[in-house]
Order: structure tokens, then C-alpha cells, then sequence
């Protein structure tokens, strides 16, 4: 009998909702499970790293405390394939919005005494290792990974269609473009798959997908500039931490 693939499952500093995302699929996610051997998953038990190899990590959050960097490092060194989980592992996500505050200041909004609290610049994973495929979404779309991580567990590198999140509005039921409204809406130059869930709401889409391969948003920047402010242009975008990907054009 064939054995199965081994994968595991780590959250960094995070939410962990992109690991929230894979048990709210109930029944389907554990359908998955049966194809492959789980060998750790962060949400079900805090231990440390006890299999000498996977075929899969994945990886959700940022590498912010000494104990991030060592799970990093290590789930790297025991990998055949590193993924990462989301936006946070992918992009730096919503904590990356922290390099744009003066991160002195802003700890201490959080924390009364800061001595032994690490505060580094969140930087996405692959700043410290190599990653081999990135599952975008804040948080991930979990019927989405399941196609990803299926192609995954065969051995192949999966392919996301490059087109942006406009492509889907109009299938999603979305009636009115934002934009078109001149309302404020990144659609056009983030990476569709999440089926326009947010313009569908009626809720302008901040790209927790990233923005797609081989764009030029130049043009789109101007356009914004028209009917926004530099600053709420700027604010929309580091939501994400996809600000630094068009910072040219600002
Ligand atoms: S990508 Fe979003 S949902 Fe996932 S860990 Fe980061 S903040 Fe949480
Ligand atoms: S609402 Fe946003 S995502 Fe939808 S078509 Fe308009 S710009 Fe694109
Ligand atoms: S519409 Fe934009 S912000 Fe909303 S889930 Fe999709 S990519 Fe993320």
C-alpha cells in the first residue's frame, strides 16, 4: 500500500484563523485527512517539532519571537514542501501594518511593560526561508486550499489563475461596482479566488489576496488618486501590507 503523504500544520505569531478556516470545512477537511498522515498541527497541540521529515509544512503567521524563528527554521529543514498559510505567512498580513506606525510607540498602546516583548518588522516567511508555494487570504479560503493541497500531496506545485477579483464580482451577484461609484474598492489589481466575497457584501475589497502576477497598477493608482486622498490611499493599502508592492506609483 502506498504511504501516505506526511504533512504538519504550524502557527507562528497569529490569529490562527487561517487554521480555523481548515476545521470550519467540518466533514471535508477530514476527508482530506484521511489521504494524508497529520503529524502535528499547532491548533490541536503546542509541542515541538517530533517527525524527522514531512512532505508538507505549512505555515501560518509571522515569525515575530525566538521560539517563530526556531519552528521557521526547523519546519524548513523537514520539509520537502513549504507553504505558506495566508496572508500573515504569505505578505506580512494585517500585522505588517505595524512598519508603517513607529513600533516604539505602538507596543505600548498594547503591552505596560514591553522589557522582554519582542517587536521586530514583520516580514512575510519567505525573508527567512525558502517557500516553495504561498496559499493567499486573510483569512485562507478553505474550499480552496483543499483543491491546492490535494495538487500538493501528489507532488505537484499548483497554479492560481492570475486575474483580479473584478473577474468575480459580476458572477458573485455583486450589482454595483464600487469604483464605478467612486467609492474606493482594490479589486482590480488583487488576486481574485475569494468569489468578490467583500463587493458581494457591498464592501470594498483591501486585497488580503495580494496583488496578482505581472500587474502594472499604475494606471489604477492614478484613478484612485482622483477620488481618494494620498492618505486614505495609503491607509487602504497597508491594511494588507500591500503598499511596499505598488510603493512606486504612490
Ligand atoms: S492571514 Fe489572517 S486569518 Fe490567517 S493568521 Fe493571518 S490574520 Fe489570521
Ligand atoms: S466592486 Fe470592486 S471588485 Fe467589484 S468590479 Fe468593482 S472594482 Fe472590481
Ligand atoms: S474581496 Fe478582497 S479583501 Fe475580500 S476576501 Fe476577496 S481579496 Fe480579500
Amino acid at each position: 500500500m502506498r504511504k501516505k503523504p506526511k504533512i504538519a500544520i504550524f502557527s507562528l505569531t497569529s490569529c490562527e484563523g487561517c487554521q480555523f478556516a481548515l476545521f470550519n470545512l467540518g466533514e471535508k477537511f477530514f476527508n482530506f485527512l484521511r489521504k494524508v498522515e497529520l503529524a502535528q498541527c499547532s491548533l490541536l497541540e503546542e509541542e515541538s517539532l517530533k517527525c524527522d521529515l514531512f512532505d508538507i509544512a505549512f505555515i501560518e503567521g509571522n515569525p515575530i519571537t525566538k521560539d517563530d524563528f526556531k519552528i521557521l527554521k526547523e519546519a524548513r529543514e523537514k520539509a520537502k514542501i513549504l507553504v505558506a498559510l495566508g496572508n500573515c505567512a504569505a505578505l506580512g498580513g494585517i500585522p505588517e501594518m505595524k512598519n508603517y506606525q513607529n513600533k516604539e510607540k505602538t507596543i505600548r498602546i498594547i503591552y505596560k511593560h514591553v522589557d522582554n516583548i519582542a517587536n521586530p518588522e514583520i516580514k512575510e516567511i519567505d525573508n527567512f526561508v525558502k517557500v516553495d508555494f504561498s496559499i493567499p487570504g486573510c483569512p485562507i479560503n478553505g474550499e480552496e486550499f483543499l483543491r491546492l493541497a490535494n495538487e500538493l500531496v501528489e507532488g505537484k506545485i499548483p497554479e492560481i489563475p492570475q486575474k483580479p477579483v473584478c473577474t468575480e464580482c459580476p458572477l458573485a451577484g455583486t450589482k454595483d461596482c464600487l469604483l464605478r461609484k467612486k467609492e474606493p474598492c482594490l479589486g482590480p489589481i488583487t488576486l481574485a479566488g475569494c468569489r468578490a466575497i467583500c463587493p458581494k457584501s457591498r464592501v470594498m475589497c483591501y486585497g488580503c489576496r495580494g496583488i496578482f502576477k505581472n500587474i502594472n497598477p499604475k494606471n489604477f493608482i492614478i484613478f484612485l488618486k482622483r477620488i481618494r486622498s494620498q492618505e486614505e490611499i495609503e491607509e487602504n493599502l497597508e491594511i494588507f501590507g500591500i503598499k511596499d508592492d505598488v510603493k512606486k506609483f504612490l
